[in-house]
């Protein structure tokens, strides 16, 4: 995080805009008070960055607001890992790797073993984000991120565990927003693996809704002594160390918590069948009269417990997009050979269109995760806050891979999808849950399109909402002289900013050299991000305050803005890229963004080229999934020969049960 920070301003204490907006259009105050609290914790965070990488500097911002888009702040790079970290990812690689051969990744209940989480500790996997000061490696987030991908291509729950820890876990928070005693009191044990953490934000009454929170945690002498149930946390044992989000004097705060060796009467756990993250632990936790020593709270410069949640959430959306791009690397390697293996009148299906049409879409998805983490990680390495780019990096990740695993992988494998000890049937759950975890991703998308429009709104709206409610105006009109004559001071600098924009020729953005198609794949994206500023202008303009309840509008505004931005980032990936096949992938998946945006149909050209892609994949062409394990063909059989497979009928349509 950027040290040099904006001055602190009694901003603590003033309404929030989205609590002004809210009240101006007539909410409730409790519900202007609720939306408001987290917009301010919002407002926390932005304040402990440099201006230069607050929101409003952020890349996605800039690419909307500012005339021309600042390109390469979409470019990424391939991180430079330092050989000592290295070597704790290739040792913990190869922990994971000889546990999986010998099949002793799993406990009898299913769970990763306590000697896998062990021989990890030793090697320093738990101790990447943690500084080497306190024992770690220190691992910058733009190495550490795509090694998730690499650790999801072994086994996804441990490379999940790894951000759980590092990232919303105990470690961020600490290393972020602890004192020094603090980090010295606990980063050396959460280094070395001697404490996990979980993160316990969530519970039954407060999940979309953060400031539903009820835990408690009251100061009785020395100590913090907490009552409440916290619900879905994963990695939650007896004895790990949590991140506890709870209520301090009515504010939201964090308790870095040792949660004892066994159960007792003042901590218990609730345990409850869940299908998602199966091979870890997932579950509440009562307490009830718990005590915390009182110097385990940490108490950030500014903001409050949701302004630390939320400096974790960022990196933890960052590695689930890392953690899709290896899962569905897992898929794909296991499509190929089954694919091949599956002949259908007469041929294997790997020929077939429409299948070689999955496996192309499929490495797309792969390439633009990949591009979004290694942009999103480079971002937070050089001190941006990051927030919008991160939500992206989550929202695209958790998607794709629901997309693959239903519309691509599921399909292809047929009926087979579904026998016990199938990927897809043993792992849907699996497959779905980012779409929940770490914030839902439409509420998420809500969230982006409020970052992005809050600054607008308050430069060019708030005045004009503050004046309308001081003249009791309901419905501005522009022809009622006394409606012209209240705005008239804050209606200009709006109207000169629209009349610039729509009347100045679209301002060009600087690419660097690139390939042709690419290329116009780039432009595609600069363009129509530069028309979006008026669109959402507009969108302001037409609902004024009622904006906030036009919810579908603004998740359809914030879809696409979100996918141009994409595709501007998966250009620029696949055009640095030395790999033909990472480039075709990267333009298969910005044609897709293409078809999406315009509506229009695809082109021959395009299911040529995502078909040729797919067969490429089939033949072994992509190279970073060589080398992985395919899930084993279920259910085999022995080929018919040629000449009786000739013999069978030949049906443009599939067999109808
Ligand atoms: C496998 C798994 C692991 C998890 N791990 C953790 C963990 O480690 N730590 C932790 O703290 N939590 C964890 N969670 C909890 C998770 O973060 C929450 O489930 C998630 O944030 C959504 O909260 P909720 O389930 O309470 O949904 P709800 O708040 O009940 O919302 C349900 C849905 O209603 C809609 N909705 C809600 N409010 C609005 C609104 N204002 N406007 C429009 N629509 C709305 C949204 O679609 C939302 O998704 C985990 C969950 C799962 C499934």
């Amino acid at each position: 995080m950027a040290t040099e920070t904006t001055p602190p301003t009694d901003t603590d204490n003033e309404a929030s805009f989205a609590e002004t907006a809210l009240k101006l259009g007539g909410k409730s105050d409790d519900e202007a008070r609720r939306t408001g609290a987290i917009d301010k914790a919002d407002d926390q965070v932005e304040s402990l960055f440099a201006p230069q990488y607050q929101t409003v500097n952020s890349p996605a911002h800039r690419a909307v607001w500012e005339r021309g888009v600042p390109v390469e702040l979409f470019a990424s790079v391939d991180p430079e890992t330092p050989a000592d970290i290295r070597k704790v990812m290739d040792d913990s690689l190869a922990v994971v790797r000889r546990h999986r051969d010998a099949k002793t990744v799993l406990d009898d209940k299913g769970k990763i073993t306590e000697e896998v989480m062990q021989e990890l500790a030793a090697v320093g996997y738990w101790g990447l984000l943690v500084d080497k000061e306190h024992g770690g490696s220190g691992t910058p987030f733009a190495s550490f991120a795509p090694f998730i991908t690499e650790m999801a291509m072994l086994d996804p729950t441990i490379a999940g565990l790894a951000s759980v820890h590092g990232c919303i876990g105990a470690v961020d928070p600490v290393r972020t927003f602890g004192t020094d005693e603090q980090k010295q009191r606990f980063l050396p044990d959460l280094g070395n693996g001697n404490r996990l953490s979980a993160f316990a934000l969530t519970e039954p009454c407060a999940g979309s809704d953060l400031t539903a929170l009820r835990t408690t945690a009251v100061l009785e002498g020395d100590e913090f002594v907490v009552n409440g149930e916290k619900l879905f946390i994963t990695n939650v044992v007896p004895g790990r160390t949590i991140g506890l989000v709870c209520l301090v004097e009515n504010k939201p705060a964090v308790l870095i918590v040792d949660l004892p060796k066994k159960e007792n009467a003042n901590f218990q756990l609730r345990k409850y069948g869940l299908w998602a993250l199966k091979h870890t632990y997932n579950q509440g936790i009562i307490f009830n009269d718990f005590r915390v020593p009182k110097e385990n709270l940490l108490t950030p410069t500014k903001g409050d417990g949701l302004t630390i949640a939320y400096h974790g959430l960022n990196l933890g959306r960052v590695s689930l997009c890392a953690n899709a791009a290896g899962t569905m690397r897992i898929m794909l390697a296991s499509m190929i050979p089954w694919a091949n293996f599956r002949v259908t009148y007469s041929a294997a299906i790997a020929k077939r269109e429409l299948v070689q049409r999955r496996m192309g879409e499929m490495a797309g998805l792969i390439v633009a995760c990949d591009a979004l983490t290694a942009w999103c990680a480079g971002l937070i390495d050089q001190g941006y806050r990051g927030e919008m780019e991160c939500v992206i990096a989550k929202i695209f990740g958790s998607e794709a891979q629901k997309h693959a695993a239903i519309e691509l992988f599921m399909k292809t494998h047929g009926g087979r999808s579904f026998l016990h000890g199938h990927l897809l049937g043993d792992n849907v759950h699996e497959y779905l849950a980012p779409c929940i975890y770490e914030g839902e991703g439409e509420m998420l998308a809500m969230a982006f399109f409020k970052s992005l429009v809050k600054d607008h709104g308050k430069t060019y709206f708030e005045p004009v909402g503050k004046v309308l409610a001081a003249h009791g105006i309901k419905k501005p009109n522009p022809f009622n002289p006394a409606h012209a004559w209240a705005l008239k001071g804050v209606a200009l600098p709006y109207l000169k900013w629209l009349v610039g924009r729509k009347l100045l020729p679209t301002a060009k953005s600087e690419l660097p050299a690139m390939s042709g198609e690419l290329r116009s794949y780039a432009e595609f994206a600069c363009t129509n991000m530069q028309k979006m500023s008026v669109e959402i202008s507009d969108t302001m303009m037409k609902f004024q305050l009622s904006l906030a309840d036009r919810q579908c509008r603004m998740a359809e505004l914030s879809q696409r803005c979100q996918d141009l931005i994409t595709m501007l980032c998966t250009s620029l990936y696949g055009s640095r890229h030395p790999d033909e096949i990472v480039r075709q992938a990267a333009e298969v998946m910005c044609e897709q963004f293409q078809q999406k945006y315009t509506g229009r149909r695809h082109s021959n050209r395009y299911y040529k080229k995502v078909t040729q892609l797919g067969g490429a994949i089939a033949d072994g062409a992509f190279k970073s999934i060589a080398g992985l394990d395919p899930d084993e063909i279920l259910m085999p059989y022995e080929q018919a020969s040629t000449a009786e497979q000739a013999d069978s009928p030949e049906h443009v349509g599939g067999r109808a049960n």
